[in-house]
This record gives structure tokens, sequence and C-alpha cells, in this order.
């Protein structure tokens, strides 16, 4: 199994790694069971000091971590320098809050005195995506180390030096050796890593496939998952929104990260009395983003992370356009060196056809015309995904409808879905099910123990 880095933007192999051996990856489980054993006594008060020693060492390097970002998977420097930054932020947090969220739980019965008490549960794997390739580990690590767990990272085979950073950001923040440990190994050593009984629970951040597979190893061996999955988030425009606001966000929100976020909005739902407005100020916006070197300081939008997702996004524009679609500006992959593919909107997309609602990993946008909210929820809705949406209205009844009705795990008003370490994240339907971030997070991996004593 390769594990390289390959550089997006030209196709160069920067690194490849050798995938752990049998007896590597052995040593390496071992290593976490032994360390668990010491680490799950360290107080909140030994934990938190060194916690805060990775954020400062996030914070003052986040320019080189943001480049081994930016090399191995394509997304624009200055948003992998504000990744750094924001994965600084999330330690910061539950440096601070873990004690909190993990105290004792007073809770009066008929007992002398019964509460409910947190205990970490031991090795955690963590499968992870490269499109956030630092931000989705630490907001999995800084919980699950503040609660007293250890972390196996499994990370995406095109982010191996990522993967290598982030461990040692934990090792030189004095963390036990092993505490968090990185595996560099291809997705068929998942099956072997979760059957072993050293292994007592996993979070995955990846696709629908790779979710159903972990869930189902996982589920025969009574371990506990957290998935967090893809999306086809809606993003509704009503008539009483502040227009340019609602398209300029729109843009930002479709062609972030290059456009591969799970949260990214995918399908835009506009009403009709503001629909051939809010379409001739998209395409005008999306023509005008700048496509090139992601390490360029102007650069809006760089290469897709691999030559597979520029092709899955071929077939998919192609089978809209097939279905009926019309490609209002863009539609194709560019030539030459690196994996670019053009801001594209599409309109007329057929709402019957697999791909109106489908993920579409790239700065691919559809447009929908709607008569009314009833069909806006509806077509919001029509998806098997539930992760997040957005909806633009000035109106006091619609928003309610909205926060009632949409099938997500976040509905965020006048704004565009992102994530926030005080926040609870997560999906519901197939985008996923737990959460991540804030005191839902954090609780996920620890055994909630009842405590009755008399
Ligand atoms: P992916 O192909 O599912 O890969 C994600 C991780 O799962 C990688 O480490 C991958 O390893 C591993 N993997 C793949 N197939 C597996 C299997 N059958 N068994 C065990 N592990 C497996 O996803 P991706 O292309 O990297 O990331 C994009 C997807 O992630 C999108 O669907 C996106 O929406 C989703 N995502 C969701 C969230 C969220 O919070 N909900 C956040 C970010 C991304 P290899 O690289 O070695 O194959």
């Amino acid at each position: 199994m390769a594990i390289a880095s390959i550089n997006p933007t030209n196709g160069e192999t920067l690194k490849s790694f050798e995938a752990l051996s049998a007896a590597q990856l052995e040593q390496k489980l071992q290593l976490a069971a032994d360390v668990f054993r010491t680490y799950r006594h360290t107080s909140m008060e030994e934990r938190a000091p060194l916690m805060l020693r990775a954020a400062e060492i996030l914070e003052s390097e986040k320019q080189e971590f943001g480049r081994v970002m930016t090399l191995e998977m394509g997304k624009p420097l200055k948003a992998a320098i504000a990744e750094a930054e924001k994965c600084a932020l999330v330690c910061r947090y539950y440096a601070e809050k873990a004690r909190h969220h993990l105290a004792d739980q007073i809770i009066e019965t008929n007992a002398q005195k019964s509460y409910v008490h947190f205990q970490p549960l031991g090795p955690v794997l963590a499968v992870m995506p490269w499109n956030f390739p630092f931000w989705q580990v630490f907001r999995f690590a800084a919980p699950a180390l503040m609660a007293g767990n250890v972390g196996l990272l499994k990370h995406a085979s095109n982010v191996p030096q990522c993967a290598l950073a982030i461990e040692e950001i934990f090792t030189r923040a004095g963390f036990p050796q092993g505490a968090f440990q990185t595996l560099l190994t291809g997705s068929d050593a998942v099956e072997g890593i979760l059957n072993d009984p050293r292994v007592v629970a996993a979070t995955l951040t990846g696709s629908e496939p790779a979710g159903r597979s972990v869930a189902s190893i996982a589920g025969k061996q009574i371990k506990k998952t957290v998935l967090e999955l893809g999306g086809s988030d809606p993003f509704i425009v009503m008539p009483s929104a502040n227009l340019n606001e609602a398209v300029t966000t729109a843009v930002k929100a479709r062609t972030i990260n290059n456009g591969q976020s799970c949260i990214a909005a995918k399908r835009f739902i506009v009403h009709a009395e503001i629909y051939d407005e809010f379409e001739r100020s998209f395409v005008e916006q999306m023509r005008a983003l700048k496509i090139g070197d992601p390490m360029e300081d102007t650069t809006d939008i760089g290469p897709l992370a691999t030559p597979q997702i520029v092709n899955d996004l071929d077939e998919q524009v192609k089978k809209a356009v097939s279905s009926g679609a019309r490609v209002l500006t863009g539609g194709k992959k560019i030539d030459g060196p690196g994996n670019f593919f053009e801001p594209t909107v599409l309109v007329d997309v057929d709402i019957n056809a697999p791909v109106s609602c489908e993920e579409i990993f790239g700065p691919v946008a559809m447009l929908f015309r709607v008569s009314d909210i009833d069909e806006a929820i509806e077509i919001a809705n029509a998806t098997t995904f539930g992760l997040g949406s957005a909806a633009w209205t000035n109106d006091a009844g619609e928003r309610a409808r909205f926060i009632n009705e949409l099938e997500a795990g976040a509905v965020f008003i006048n704004g565009m879905v992102a994530s926030d370490p005080r926040l609870p994240f997560g999906g519901v339907k197939n985008s996923g099910y737990g959460r991540e971030l804030a005191e839902f997070g954090i609780r996920e991996f620890v055994n909630i123990k009842t405590v009755w004593i008399k």
C-alpha cells in the first residue's frame, strides 16, 4: 500500500513511506495499551498544561504546519495557516473546559449520595480524512487526551507528513510517549486494528462507504463508534434576506477548501422572487475566483487533492448534464499539471436524478428555483445526508420553520455552516452519528459511570 505525499499542484511526489509492518503495528498497539494504564490516572491539572503547550506549538509554527498541509492536499496556504490556529483554539478550549465537562454530577435519589462519574475508555482509533488534515485530527485528539484516553491515528494515505507532524506536536508538548501515535497504514489495516482487543472504540471522519465499513466491523466487536460522514448541505435564500450578503457567503460556502468540505453548501435553493438576481450575481462571483497555486496569497481556489477527485467531479457534472442540467459557468477539468477543476454552476438539475442530492466534493454548485418555503424545505430534505444546513431569511415565522423542519445536525440562519469548539458538530441520516466538540464531544469516549452509595 503506497503512502505518499504527492503535491496536487504539480503531481510531484514529495515523499513516500513504507506502511507499518505487522511487528511495528503490534509494538504501537502494545505501547498504547501500556501507556493508558498510567495515563488514565493523571489528573486534569496535569493534562491541561500539556494541551496548552500543544496549542503554543501550533501557534508559533503555524506557517510551517500550513505549508505541509498545502503541499500535501492543496488548500490555499492562508486557509491552512488559519487551520493550524483553529487547532490551537480547540486545544485551549478543552484544556480549560474538560474539567467542567467531565466533573462529577450529583443526582438526588434515595441513596445517601449518588452521582455520575466520567472515566476514560482506553486507546481509541481515529480514521481521518485529508480535507482538513490537522483540524479533523485535533478536534478528536484534544478532547480524547483531556478525557484520559489514548489516541491512535490512521490518517488518509495522501497526508502522511501531516500525520507525522501531529504526532510530533503531542510528543513535544510533553504527553507521555505513546499517548498519541500515528499509524502509517492503508485502510486495509483498519479491520485488524479494530478487531484488536486493545483498541476499545473508533471514530471515523470520511465518506459514507468508509463509515459503513468501520461501523460494521466495530459493531461485531461491540465497540462504540462516532461517524462524521459526508453531506449535501442546502443553502436556502428567501426574499426577506440580505441578498448581497447571501450571495457572497454562498460563493464562499461552496468554494471553501477548494470545495472539498463536508459542510460546504452544495445545493442553493432560492425563492423565485429573487432567483434571477441571485443567479446572476452568484455566477459572476464564481467566474471571478482566482484559480492557481495555493501557495500564492491571491489564490482563491487551489487544486483538488487527488486526480481521482477531479475525475469523480467530472463524472458527476457529465451525469447532471445528461439528465438535463445546464452549465452556466465552468464545467471542465483544467488541462496541464495539477488537479484543477473550473468553478462550476449548474442549473435545471433534475431533482429526481441521483446527482441532485449526492455529495459533490469540489467547486461545483447546483441552483434550484422554488416557489415557496414548503418547496424549499422539501428539496432541502430530499437527500440521504443530514449534516449542516443554512437558511437566509429575516422573517421570524420562516426562521422557526427552518429550525424545526430541516433534517440536519445544524441549522445556521443568515450565515454559513462552520465548526466551533464551543458548539457540537455532527450529523443525522447518512451523515453519521455521535457528536464532536463542546461537552457532547468529550463525553463520546468515556464510561458514564453511575455511582450509588448508601
Ligand atoms: P474516505 O475515502 O472515506 O477516507 C477517509 C479515511 O477513511 C481515510 O483515512 C481512508 O484511508 C479511510 N478509509 C477509506 N475507506 C475505508 C474502509 N473501507 N475502511 C476503513 N477505512 C477506510 O474519505 P476522504 O475522501 O478522505 O474524505 C472525504 C469525505 O470525508 C467526504 O465524504 C466528506 O464529506 C467527509 N468528511 C466528513 C466530515 C464530517 O465532519 N462529517 C469532515 C470532513 C470530511 P485511505 O486514505 O488509506 O484510503
